[in-house]
């Protein structure tokens, strides 16, 4: 069979641990045999973020605003452990972080359904997706601690030099204290977003905050969403039959669990953050769960939800066996393919994408999978295999997809 040819490449964003030893088994054994392969490769490891200091991240986040798709594996967010491991320069900022703050948007994250993984709340049958507001908060936050007694006052100069101003707290003694912001434009791009997946998808939508407590901050977001909704959505959810509601962020929670699912989540961005692991968890696994990060500008960036399974990484580095899950990163990847088959309208792309994802399906619903599926599928008959041997699996069930 040909490779499929590609127009325009891809941004690759490699990354750390044992996902970027999956990432390069993956595209040996079920991308590259298939695919004429066209990326834009950057190395976020962070070794290489650290030479480069950090300017790596940055160059991945313009070139996705250059071609419009990139995928991304997995990202050590260094802590003070880190630091020393990796004889740092600096303790560098989480790569995500960066990358959303210059791309703007929102991220979807939604599970992955397949036989034999039942969600642990019962009442769930269909999928729960989470969209995730991707800028601001205390993502883009200015901290202190605070030694001992004084005022800390918020200010706001206006570009006249205006001065507002508030007191946050008198302190009496020593303490925290935070700072944080969000845009006008980016929470309308936030809504934007959410009412238009939700419409693509044919799903209803739901958002939370606590604007009970918060009147002016989670409040604007209330505000801008049913805005929004009432000036440019209301009439196209009547007429696909679905609905937009807000509610307070503990009545949500208490709604999702008691719900059967088939909805979209608006989250603030910690909300979705926590959430996101809490939805993906209870659906089975965090590595069963396709996540994409869709600018205002239509970029899309797709990425696995968990992180570089550093456990496992350890253990295979000492030559033992490992079980690593790799369906989320092979959907960051079948995404990210089909998304450009689609924008260059290259159906052979697209359709492999589809079968690719099948193939992976498949593979879990005959029993073979790794091992963190393994104990919790209910199906009668499994085989465990290594993370490697779980790749050449689902290539047995591609190649019979695809003649
Ligand atoms: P993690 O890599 O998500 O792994 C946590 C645990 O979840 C693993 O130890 C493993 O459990 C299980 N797990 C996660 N993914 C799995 C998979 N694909 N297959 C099988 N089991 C899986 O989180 P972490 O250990 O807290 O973080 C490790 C590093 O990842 C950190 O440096 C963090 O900064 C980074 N991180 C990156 C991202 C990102 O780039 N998007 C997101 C989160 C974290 P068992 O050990 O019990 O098998
Ligand atoms: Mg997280």
């Amino acid at each position: 069979m040909a490779k499929i040819a590609m127009k325009t490449p891809l941004v690759e964003m490699d990354g750390d641990e044992m996902t970027r030893v999956i990432w390069g088994w993956l595209k040996e054994i079920l991308i590259e045999p298939y695919v004429e392969l066209k990326t834009e490769y950057y190395d976020l490891g962070l070794k290489n973020r650290d030479e480069t200091d950090d300017k790596v991240t940055v160059e991945a986040a313009l070139a996705t605003k250059k071609y419009g798709v990139a995928v991304k594996c997995a990202t050590i967010t260094p802590n003070a452990d880190r630091v020393k491991e990796y004889n740092l320069k600096k303790m560098w900022k989480s790569p995500n972080g960066t990358i959303r703050a210059i791309l703007d948007g929102t991220v979807f994250r939604a599970p992955i359904l397949v036989k034999g993984i039942d969600p642990f709340v019962r009442t769930w049958k269909k999928p729960i997706v989470i969209a995730r507001h991707a800028y601001g908060d205390i993502y883009k936050s200015s901290e202190m601690l605070v030694d001992g007694p004084g005022k800390a006052e918020l200010v706001f100069t206006d570009a006249e030099g205006n001065e507002k101003r508030q007191t946050v707290h008198e302190f009496q003694g020593p303490g925290i204290l935070m700072g944080m912001h969000n845009t006008e434009a980016s929470i309308r791009s936030f809504a934007h977003a959410c009412f238009n997946y939700a419409l693509d998808q044919k799903m209803d939508l739901w958002f939370a905050a606590k604007d009970t407590i918060s009147k002016k901050y989670d409040h604007r977001f209330k505000d801008i969403f049913q805005e929004i909704f009432d000036s440019d959505y209301r009439k196209k959810f009547e007429d696909a039959d679905i609905s937009y509601f807000y509610t307070l962020i503990d009545d949500a929670v208490a709604r999702v669990v008691r719900s059967e699912g088939g909805f979209i989540w608006a989250c603030k961005n910690y909300d979705g953050d926590v959430m996101s692991d809490m939805v993906a968890t209870a659906f089975g696994s965090l590595a069963m769960m396709t996540s994409v990060l869709v600018s205002p500008d239509g970029f899309y960036e797709y990425e696995a939800a968990h992180g570089t399974v550093q456990r496992h990484y350890y253990k295979h580095l000492k030559g033992e066996e490992t079980s690593t899950n790799s369906v989320a990163t092979l959907f960051a990847w079948t995404g990210a393919l089909r998304k450009r088959g689609e924008l260059d309208g290259c159906t052979e792309l697209f359709n492999f994408a589809d079968k690719l994802e099948e193939a992976a399906k498949n593979t879990i619903e005959e029993g073979v999978m790794t091992g963190d599926l393994a104990v919790l599928s209910s199906l009668p008959d499994i085989r465990k295999v290594n993370t490697r041997d779980f790749l050449l699996e689902i290539k047995k069930r591609l190649d019979k997809l695809l003649v």
